[in-house]
């Protein structure tokens, strides 16, 4: 059946070669990289379409997107285009604050070696709608909008779908793959499976953003290449510029406790926590209370999962299959690298004399891949997983530590004089393809050979650099010697 008439129960193919469940970000980009190998693919986002309708782009406003997400972008032939609308973020702009309702001098933290080095905030919805045109584009991407996956049925690969009057309808797919974010419906149902295992762990923290205007005169409120932060020890104060000239503030605070959500519950309390925490940010921020009051309070999840696939037949992707806290920004760059790793074991599958055709019957095929897939992402994906966690203690508190300040310099240090032997773990996760799980172990290595280096001296140059260098070759080159995709990143 024609997908021309789409979002109505009516318009729904009777059956697909690949069908997806959601058009949020992994998905869209999905969508163009199977067209792209000649599939014919049907996507079920349970949303409105948001290029026609305004409705809120979900999770949070924008987002910064850096190497892996560029690298997966670039496959679709996205990567310019989407760049032409992202803001470049060069460092860390941290607001200390002196005393309370007292802030200190702003300090500036580049993130890379120098500006070739940054991460790009773009808003969430300008992505989205981007890659859901390109995919729409490319003749071969059906979306259809308004239809809920309520369940599947593996043994004929029956997608079951809701629309928003709750009319019910299946689809017959030859392969499903669920990019229906975080709380995955796919995910729940293949969890039934003996041998299948989710855990989802949930921070005592939860969010809330605000806006930061444009200037009367259409500028930036404050410096535009910077994410700023706002480090307060056990909660912080985070803005990341948009294109059109705002900042979209996220504020991170527990939901219990002596400061925490639940003691922000009226104007007063409102206006005093934050005059006294961010005063130079309120000034800036419009119609701070109201906006406070009327915006959801959300929360953030880890989830790890396993296996991510059913046979040939059903695949989890993007946070469907690992959703991770926003500390690192990395939730799509991670997505994005599901994409690109798959589109790699297509690939080298076509390369081995393997068959991409889809059999029912016998998806030996896909099966193949897929399980390849699994076992390349599922190890990095419980590494950036697990050092997103441990990022926020960094951003909301040792920011502001003089002694983290200096190790952070001194890295910097490093990664310029010891040309190519030195990279840190910031740099691996942003800056780099290498494989999450090494970035996880180079950052403990790392701690282990500069904790002492620096403990007596002042200034990054100080460091005994011949020691430094003797401890870098013993302990942090046998971990990045061997890996082809860094060879250009340690150029
Ligand atoms: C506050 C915050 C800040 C973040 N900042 C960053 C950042 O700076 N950088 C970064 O890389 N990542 C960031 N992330 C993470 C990022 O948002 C996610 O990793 C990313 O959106 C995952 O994309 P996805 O397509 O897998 O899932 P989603 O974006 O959640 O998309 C899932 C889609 O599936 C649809 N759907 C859901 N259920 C169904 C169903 N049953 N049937 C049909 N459709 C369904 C949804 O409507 C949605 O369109 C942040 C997240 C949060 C919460």
């Amino acid at each position: 059946m024609s997908g021309e008439v789409k979002g109505s129960i009516e318009a729904l193919p009777e059956k697909a070669e690949v069908a997806l469940v959601g058009a949020g970000l992994v998905g869209s980009l999905l969508a163009i990289l199977l067209a792209k190998r000649g599939f014919q693919v049907d996507v079920f986002e349970r949303r409105p379409d948001m290029r026609k309708e305004t409705i809120s782009a979900g999770r949070s406003i924008n987002l910064a997107i850096s190497t892996r997400g560029i690298r997966a972008l670039a496959r679709a032939g996205m990567d310019a285009s989407v760049l032409s609308q992202a803001v470049q973020m060069r460092g860390r702009m941290i607001h200390p604050k002196l005393s309370d309702g007292v802030a200190g001098e702003l300090v500036f933290q580049p993130y890379g070696k120098d500006d070739s080095e940054c991460i790009n905030s773009i808003s969430r919805a300008t992505l989205n709608k981007l890659l859901m045109d390109r995919a729409e584009s490319t003749g071969k991407v059906n979306i259809y909008f308004k239809q809920k996956a309520e369940g599947i049925d593996f043994t004929e690969n029956r997608l079951v779908l809701e629309d928003d009057h709750g009319t019910r309808a299946s689809v017959l797919a030859d392969i499903v793959i669920g990019t229906d974010g975080s709380a995955s419906r796919l995910r729940d149902e293949m969890m039934k499976r003996q041998g299948y295992k989710t855990t989802v762990s949930r921070l005592d923290y939860g969010y809330k953003e605000l806006v930061i205007p444009p200037t009367a005169g259409g500028g930036f409120a404050m410096e535009r290449n910077a994410l700023h932060i706002w480090p307060r020890g056990n909660f912080m104060l985070i803005a990341l510029p948009n294109f059109e000239g705002s900042f979209t503030c996220t504020l991170f605070l527990p939901f219990e406790g002596p400061v925490s959500f639940a003691k922000l519950t009226d104007k007063a309390a409102v206006e005093d926590f934050f005059q006294k925490e961010f005063p130079d940010a309120v000034p800036l921020i419009e119609n701070l209370v109201e906006t406070f009051f009327e915006n959801p309070t959300g929360h953030m999840d880890t989830v790890k999962s396993g296996p991510w696939n059913v046979d040939g037949s059903a695949m989890l992707l993007g946070d469907a299959a690992h959703a991770i806290v926003p500390f690192y920004g990395q939730g799509a760059n991670c997505g994005f690298e599901d994409l690109t790793v798959l589109d790699d074991c297509l690939q080298e599958h076509l390369d081995q004399g393997g068959s991409l055709d889809i059999d029912r019957q016998n998806n030996a095929n896909w099966k193949k891949i897929f399980d390849d897939l699994y076992a390349r992402r599922k190890v990095n994906c419980d590494a950036i997983a697990d050092m997103a966690v441990e990022n926020f203690t960094e951003m909301r508190d040792k920011v502001a530590d003089p002694r983290f300040i200096m190790l952070k310099a001194v890295e910097k240090h490093l990664e310029k004089s010891l040309k190519g032997l030195y990279r840190s773990r910031y740099s691996l996760v942003s800056f780099s393809n290498a494989p999450y799980k090494v970035a996880l172990d180079v950052g403990v290595i790392s701690d282990e050979i500069l904790t002492p280096l620096c403990q007596s001296i002042e200034k990054p140059e100080e460091i005994d650099l011949k020691a430094a260098e003797v401890l870098v070759k013993e302990k942090l080159t046998p971990l990045l010697k061997d890996l082809p995709a860094l060879s250009e990143t340690l150029a």
